[in-house]
């Protein structure tokens, strides 16, 4: 055997990190280390595999399931950094990397899934599972390993496992192109603006902002750089109905031609795609993920779904007319462009919420510190210090130490909140170590917004989207940081991904929550804090862009699940006609209110983790208004809701059935009627 791939011992990844709770040593890791590490690490791996493979014993739970639970920790480790660093800092050499590494990953899980000894050792360990003695974590961990090796085609022959890995390598690579090919098209699309006249509408700070990327690119002017969903937060704003037309069409049109077109790679993962799942035994794609979720059938996807559309079109075509008449009176005829240009007027007019003007009461800090961490505080005990003594990955990049009420240690919590180029868009978490007593490993989590930095000298001042999104991902942080599982495939997150949502979105209830608002939301500049009218108006606004909202969500959803019910006999033809008779025939085909995702720049399915799992957000949400209503009903903002929640939901991770987890909390299964009067989809009862 070949041991050509051992680590030197001056690879700072070669050994697990000195740091407090094994936070990498960022400073000394190079690009070259990680890449190193990567190659030793699945090297490693496999010989660790081949050991466990040569034990002579009967398959059993230790000797089998806890050692892969243990195989891999360098390739965790190198992963862990460079897929971090690969969201948050890419650079030419890291994507170069990437494409070397990328194949080389996927024929090595497929090597692991696909091998016959392996495999036959998890069955037999499965099929003695209820006679083993098995506490319910391990009888669990049993199944899991069952269903991911059945998933990943262990019973196929030899000639079926051959095609897998073929078609598994191609969909990496196409993957990954697709995500490249859209960062490039979106940097390509951003429009350029000669004459600052042409911004009016923008405040000070925006504009000095499109100055710095246009300077940032070496160009005169201005430069509108776009965000990942179809609507761009300018077109709110700008009152030059021309330049509002050609940000709009550059967002719908990024990556649908020329040199980083993604029409014929989104049409190939979707073929691919399909003839694996057939392969795998499945009649399409979306079968074969829903084996893997809490809503377990596309019928059941369906049916939440189409429930939904006629209330959320008519909601969107009630809004449509009210923007039409304020659109009127300026003379113009409404336009997809000038949606949200209109809609804030209307939001301003009739409900007195300025939602521009709201900025200045959202200081990052301040809504990081005395909102995010206060409610979090005040529901579960947990402090957080800031540790400027450890290095981030970046040096926008700040580390905050979390504690227990009683001073035990939690972990480690990491902020890197501004826009950059080479990070990608959008808002994440993402862990650096997962939590698991079996590896004595506490979590180290990250959030990534990418919040528009301030000039220098001036606060950093959010949005109320911005706002929701940090209490939002912060959710995510939460259930990482609450993780207390044995073995880490069940750390945290690690649940399905129709459920990992849910408590990210539950925790977005505190950042409107009167005692924590009151508490962040001051005056950048006076430190007054938000009027109590403000409050109220948000309040009442808060159907106000429902139906938009729900509607453009829809049809992204449909339009993953359309690519995503295809038979390998399905005839396509182009893509975008394809993207137009999906909406068309789901009922949600309207020129106003576009997919939040277009096809070329559908990132969470096609570059994502999330094909035909894009429904998932809206699954979740259903859990998430009903536990809303549990919070409510019990008092609100208490340890003793933010005890239960954490013990019987938060700190189970994927250790538990995730229904039978919300049902320890809520007492019952999940009612639906919360989510549908929250989105003005029923009467308020
Ligand atoms: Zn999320």
């Amino acid at each position: 055997m070949s041991t050509a791939e051992a680590l030197p011992a001056d690879n700072p990844l070669a050994t697990t990190s000195e740091l407090p709770f094994r936070l990498p040593p960022f400073a000394e890791i190079t690009l070259e280390h990680c890449r190193e590490a990567l190659l030793a690490g699945m090297a490693d791996q496999r010989r660790e595999v081949d050991a466990l493979l040569a034990c002579a014993e009967e398959p059993a739970f230790e000797n089998t399931i806890v050692a892969l639970e243990r195989s891999g920790a360098l390739l965790d480790r190198a992963w862990s950094v460079f897929g971090n660093l690969s969201s948050s800092v890419a650079t030419p050499r890291l994507r170069e990397i990437e494409r070397e590494i990328a194949p080389l990953a996927a024929a090595h899980d497929d090597a692991l899934r696909l091998d016959p000894a392996l495999f036959a050792r998890i069955d037999a360990v499965h099929a003695a599972r209820e006679t083993a003695g098995l506490d319910a974590e391990q009888a669990r961990l049993v199944e899991r390993y069952h269903l991911d090796f059945v998933l990943a085609g262990a019973r196929l022959d030899g000639a079926g496992r051959a095609r897998l890995g073929e078609l598994n390598q191609q969909l990496s690579e196409l993957s990954t192109t697709f995500g490249q090919n859209l960062q490039l098209a979106t940097e390509a699309a951003a429009v350029r603006v000669a004459d600052a006249a042409e911004l009016d509408g923008l405040d000070e700070e925006e504009v000095a902002a499109a100055a710095r990327a246009a300077t940032d690119r070496g160009l005169e002017g201005y430069l509108l750089t776009l965000v990942l969903p179809t609507g761009q937060p300018v077109l709110a704003k700008l009152r030059g109905r021309e330049l509002r037309r050609r940000v709009f069409e550059a967002s719908v049109g990024r990556a649908s031609a020329g040199e980083h077109d993604n029409r014929p790679v989104a049409e190939r993962i979707a073929r691919l795609r399909a003839e694996r799942a057939r392969l795998l035994g499945f009649a399409t794609h979306a079968d074969l993920v829903l084996a893997d979720s809490t809503a377990r059938t596309t019928a059941a996807v369906d049916a939440m779904l189409h429930a939904m559309v006629p209330a959320s079109v008519a909601n969107a075509e009630a809004e449509a007319e009210a923007l039409r008449e304020v659109a009127a009176r300026d003379g113009v005829e409404l336009a997809a462009w000038d949606w949200a240009f209109y809609s804030e007027r209307v939001r301003a007019e009739r409900y007195a919420v300025d939602t521009t003007a709201l900025r200045s009461w959202f200081e990052l800090d301040r809504v990081l510190v005395d909102g995010v961490f206060r409610a979090a505080g005040l529901l579960y005990g947990f402090r957080f210090t800031p540790r400027p003594d450890l290095a981030g990955y970046h040096p926008d990049v700040r580390v905050w130490e979390v504690a227990d009420a009683d001073g035990a240690e939690v972990g480690l919590y990491l902020g890197d909140f501004f826009a950059r180029e080479g990070k990608r868009g959008g808002a994440w978490m993402s862990s650096f170590v997962r939590q698991s007593r079996l590896l004595g490993t506490r979590p180290v989590v990250v959030n990534n917004l990418n919040v528009t930095r301030a000039p220098a000298g001036r606060p950093t001042l959010l949005t109320l989207d911005e706002v929701t999104t940090l209490f939002h991902e912060f959710g995510h942080a939460l259930h990482g940081l609450s993780s207390a599982v044995t073995y880490p495939r069940f750390a945290g997150t690690a649940v399905p991904r129709d459920f990992v949502e849910f408590p990210s979105q539950v925790n977005e209830m505190w950042a409107l929550w009167p005692e924590v608002l009151a508490h962040y939301a001051r005056h950048a500049d006076t430190g007054e804090p938000l009027p109590a009218s403000v409050v109220q108006a948000i309040d009442a606004a808060r159907l106000w862009g429902e139906g938009f909202g729900t509607l453009e969500y829809l049809a992204a959803t449909l339009l993953d699940q359309a690519w995503h019910r295809l038979t390998p006999e399905t005839e396509v033809g182009d893509p975008v006609e394809f993207e137009r008779a999906a909406l068309a025939g789901a009922g949600v085909a309207s020129e106003l209110v576009p997919p939040r995702y277009r096809t070329t720049y559908f990132q969470h399915v096609f570059a994502g983790g999330y094909s035909a799992g894009y429904y998932s957000y809206i699954w979740s949400e259903v859990l998430d208004a009903d536990t809303v209503e549990w919070f409510k009903e019990n008092g609100g903002l208490r340890r003793e809701n933010g005890d239960a929640f954490r013990e019987r939901l938060l700190a189970v991770g994927g250790s538990v059935d995730p229904l039978e987890a919300f049902r320890a909390v809520r007492g019952r299964d999940a009612d639906p009627v919360p989510l549908l009067r929250r989105r003005g989809l029923a009467p308020v009862g």
